[in-house]
């Protein structure tokens, strides 16, 4: 008989620490804009920024390692990884 159990599974909540970000991340941080992103990060979201705001391409990456995210913005303002 299979019994139906009310487990509810809530994961792992994401550690939002600062200092979670890993060695390679901490390095991308660092990392002039022009760099390729490191290998364990995946792309989440890529948003085109308004010209208003320095135009180009906001990307948003997220570490396989460490489940830090980061930023990467090609426009005029904040250029670089975040
Ligand atoms: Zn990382």
């Amino acid at each position: 008989m299979a019994q139906q159990s009310f487990q509810t599974r809530y994961g792992s909540p994401p550690m939002s620490d600062d200092d979670a970000a890993c060695r390679a991340c901490c390095g991308q941080m660092r990392a002039h804009w022009d760099e390729r992103p490191h290998a364990r990060l995946m792309v989440v979201a890529s948003t085109p920024v308004v010209e208003a705001f320095g135009g180009g391409v906001e990307t948003r990456y997220l570490c396989l390692e460490c489940g830090h995210t980061l930023m990467h913005s090609t426009g005029r303002f904040g250029q670089g990884w975040h």
